[in-house]
């Protein structure tokens, strides 16, 4: 059987969860007893999910997943606060689904500050002087999903605040949520994107926090589910694994994982890590000198072991901004190794993932 060491990735689904996501057939709008029931069944994971984000359930809205709730959020906020000002602030290290709208609104004449994150920590006077002036979005991250850098929230809505710049704040909290956030960093946020799929719930469910004074408009529009916010048929199955998955994940014995895992790694000599002062419990990201990303990846899959280079998302795209803005050489990045783990992954994983590792710098290393 493979070990499984991509949880940044994707989080596979349990047989229980998969099960219990298949109980309603109804559509949630239909008035008929079908659609009462998977309504109801609907209504309880927004409460279940709310009450993790710390906020009230009218303010969650599912979506197809993270990518459409950065979309939504980027474009919906800029286009209902276009008057107010042009600026959007966000940092250098941000997932594609929210680089890349916000290049596209840049593309469209939008000015985009985009604050420096070398070792995982922004840059605190490049983040004064962005929002030193009217600003329409501030974008940020509660965990970067390549280094595994965790960011301060409370201190970017700190300089918010106190500068009276008037920016909406979106946080993509995808990676942090249920394994490192707190909720008082949701409660300072005022839009906030999470995905069902990070914590072992389906690919393509996820859902985007809008708090109540928020200027936001829809960017799907048709049938007028999700309170006109997001048309389209909900996606029940989807919803209902997001909330089996909030009920079985339980990230208490992550930081144990985590310290086993970085122990068994730095066992391995040919490993460098890119370890940020302040980071999560389940990413660590490394160089593995001498040996290149694809073809070590290649020799651990053919042993049963699957990790990844950085990032999922960034594995079709051509060089890596997030690594070189981390502080990564750029001639580096080709030996970039990400591990991710689950608070469930086992001392034996682990042991396995070593000996690959041990393994693959015998047979590749010249
Ligand atoms: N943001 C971050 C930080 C992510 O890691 C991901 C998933 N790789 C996303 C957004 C996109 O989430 P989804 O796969 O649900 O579209």
């Amino acid at each position: 059987m493979a070990v499984y060491f991509d949880y940044a990735a994707t989080h596979p689904t349990e047989k229980e969860i998969i099960e219990k996501s298949f109980l309603f057939c109804g559509n949630p709008s239909s008035p008929h007893g079908y659609g009462i029931e998977a309504r109801k069944a609907l209504e309880n994971v927004r409460r279940d999910l709310a009450k993790v984000l710390g906020c009230t359930a009218d303010e969650v809205f599912f979506t197809s997943g993270a990518t459409e709730s950065n979309n939504t959020a980027i474009f919906g906020v800029c286009k209902a606060k276009k008057r107010f000002s042009n600026r959007i602030v966000t940092d250098d290290s941000q997932h594609p689904s929210v680089s890349e709208p916000i290049k596209a609104l840049e593309q469209e004449g939008w000015e985009v500050v985009r604050v420096s994150t070398k070792n995982g920590v922004h840059d605190q006077k490049e983040l004064k002087n962005a929002f030193s002036v009217p600003v329409a979005l501030a974008c940020f991250m509660s965990v970067n999903n390549e280094t595994g850098a965790r960011y301060d929230i409370k201190k970017i809505k700190k300089i918010i605040d106190t500068s009276g710049c008037g920016a909406h704040l979106h946080l993509d909290a995808v990676q942090g949520f249920m394994k490192c956030d707190v909720t008082s960093d949701y409660r300072l946020c005022d839009s906030i994107s999470v995905s069902a799929h990070k914590i072992g719930g389906f690919k393509g469910t996820g859902a985007l926090v809008i708090k109540k004074n928020a200027k936001i408009k829809p960017l799907i529009v048709g049938g007028g589910q999700e309170k006109g916010f997001r048309s389209g048929t909900e996606n029940i199955n989807g919803i209902l694994s997001f909330g089996e998955a909030l009920k079985l994940y339980n990230a208490e014995m992550l930081p144990a994982v985590y310290d086993m895992t970085l122990s068994a790694l730095k066992e391995v000599p040919y490993l460098e890590f890119n370890l940020p002062l302040s980071r999560c419990n389940h990413i660590i990201s490394c160089i593995a000198r001498g040996i290149r990303s694809e073809t070590l990846i290649n020799f651990l899959s053919s042993n049963g072991v699957y990790c990844s280079a950085s990032s999922a998302c960034s594995a079709r795209a051509k060089g890596n901004t997030v690594l070189e803005a981390y502080g990564v050489k750029q001639e580096d990045v080709i030996y970039a190794l990400r591990i991710s783990v689950s608070p469930k992954t086992t001392k034996e994983e682990i042991l396995t993932l070593k000996d690959a590792l041990l393994q693959g710098g015998e047979r590749l290393l010249k």
